[in-house]
């Protein structure tokens, strides 16, 4: 990544150009951005005569192309609208260059300047990466090239730092999404989670099958008792802080592939099963980030990396196992397996240290029944840690809604024969009941659950992201660990 100097932008010889642009006001005078005014007057006035002749749409993240324009020596400008001023905030500054990213992927660019008019740099620079790249891996002929070096105007070189470290750890959690479950299983995730500690600087322990029956993760070897592929937990360290400070802990769901096991799922609710490991990439991308920027926070994230598959030897409907803790859960339903692999990961979190607790999971449909495909459902035993998060959420413009935690859902999760079972009654209330069984497993230390079964993965795509995962809350995450810091 370069900075320019806005003296340069005559000058430039670049690819694009990307400029913001709010409407013009119903009253007062219209102003535009520093960058934005300095190309209206290179091009003679053009961007305002086009806002006003409505060629040049406003509202947030529409863009608008504009071909060699007179005055300038850049090939193309793009206008990206941010809508009202009153609506700008860093996660609109984030959609907007991802927006306008997205837009330019569509061939190799490689001198792309980037001079909206939005604060913070950092999620300027990390929308780029993240709306330039897609999910087309294994295509021969790719549909976006990613633009990995954007030019940007007075650029501060620690926000430019973060914006790419933000954006790559991102891109990390959605590759490792977007690619397919017989390239991503457990052995194979372990391997990448060392390799990154390796690269960006965090301790990793990893637990095979072995070392999980020696520690009695006896709910997390149900699940994946059934596969061939084995099982492993991972553990990853990162001490930025002196060791007095307390501990987070990350805890990611890692089902690389979930066909529902003997709770067979349907054909078609089983292709995108590939991503019911995003709980599980989200943390490993987090942690890349926190480490890379060195944050002064004490973090460990763990990730339990099961298959959940059919065969002679998969767990059973009416099976009773018992957890780490000691509880004992009588198995309902084999497909609400998240929550079976989760308690013990919770357990191990607690037992290492981890003062307070951030599980993410793409954990039921009842979530997104309830909240649709673009909000994360959040629930907690603890108020004021909650509200840490859903601020660090509504910094980065990623929607979270906090659903109930009434001591009644509990009574749903009682078995008859067990202390618990692993589903509620009926399909009433499912995403809380899935958070009453988690908060069993915390042992009562401050935790927030995040079940991101909607936004983690989309068929379709937007307007600044290309369909399949979405790498979300990797940015909230490190958010809320740099807000404790
Ligand atoms: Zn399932």
């Amino acid at each position: 990544m370069t900075s320019i100097l806005p003296a340069e932008i005559p000058k430039l010889a670049a690819d694009a150009i990307v400029i913001s642009v709010h409407p013009k006001p119903d009253e007062g005078e219209w102003l535009l951005g520093p960058n934005a005014e300095q190309i209206n007057q290179l091009t003679g006035g053009l961007v305002k005569r086009l806002i006003e002749e409505s060629e040049i749409v406003t509202s947030p993240l529409s863009c608008t192309r504009i071909l060699e324009p007179a005055g300038l020596r850049a090939k193309s400008l793009l206008v990206v609208g941010l809508g009202k001023p009153s609506e700008a905030s860093p996660g609109l500054a984030f959609r907007a260059a991802a927006a306008a990213a997205k837009a330019l992927a569509t061939k190799q660019r490689r001198r792309v300047l980037m001079a909206l008019d939005v604060e913070p740099q950092d999620e300027v620079v990390a929308g780029v990466f993240v709306g330039s790249t897609g999910q087309d891996l294994y295509r021969q002929q790719r549909k976006l090239f990613p633009i990995t070096a954007p030019l940007i105007v007075d650029g501060d070189p620690k926000a430019l730092e973060r914006g790419e470290v933000l954006g790559q750890a991102i891109n990390l959690t959605r590759r490792l999404v977007n690619a397919p479950p017989n390239e991503i299983f457990p052995a194979s995730f372990a391997d990448i989670c060392v390799e990154q500690g390796t690269t960006c600087g965090f301790d990793v322990e990893v637990w095979d099958r072995a070392r999980l029956e020696q520690e009695r993760c006896r709910s997390l070897l149900a699940v994946a008792q059934g596969s061939a592929n084995e099982p492993r937990l991972v553990i990853m360290c990162y001490q930025g802080a002196p060791a007095d400070h307390a501990t987070i802990g990350l805890i990611g769901k890692g089902v690389t592939f979930d066909s529902g096991g003997l709770s067979l799922k349907p054909s078609e609710s089983m292709l995108d099963m590939k991503c019911d490991m995003a709980g599980a990439a989200t943390v490993l991308g987090a942690m890349t980030a926190l480490a890379r920027l060195q944050i002064p926070a004490n973090v460990i994230g763990l990730v339990g990396l099961v298959e959940n598959m059919v065969s002679s030897t998969s767990y059973r409907l009416g099976d009773i196992v018992v957890a780490r803790n000691g509880k004992t859960i009588e198995v309902h339903n084999t497909d609400a397996e998240g929550r079976m692999v989760l308690a013990d990961v919770l357990d191990v979190a607690r037992e290492r240290g981890a003062q307070r607790l951030i599980d993410l999971a793409t954990l039921t449909g009842a979530c997104m029944v309830a909240l649709g495909r673009n909000v994360a459902g959040g629930m907690t035993n603890d108020e004021s840690w909650y509200a840490d998060i859903a601020a660090a959420a509504r910094q980065c413009g990623e929607p979270l809604w906090q659903l109930p935690m009434f001591p009644e859902y509990s009574e749903q999760i009682r078995s008859a024969v067990a202390d618990i079972k692993n589903v509620g009654d009926g399909r009433w209330g499912g995403a809380i009941t899935a958070a009453k069984f988690l908060e069993e497993f915390v042992g009562g230390q401050p935790w927030v659950h995040l079940d991101i079964a909607g936004p983690a993965f989309s068929e379709k795509g937007s307007a600044w992201l290309d369909a399949g995962a979405s790498g979300c809350f990797v940015r909230t995450l490190v958010q809320a660990i740099e807000n404790q810091a």
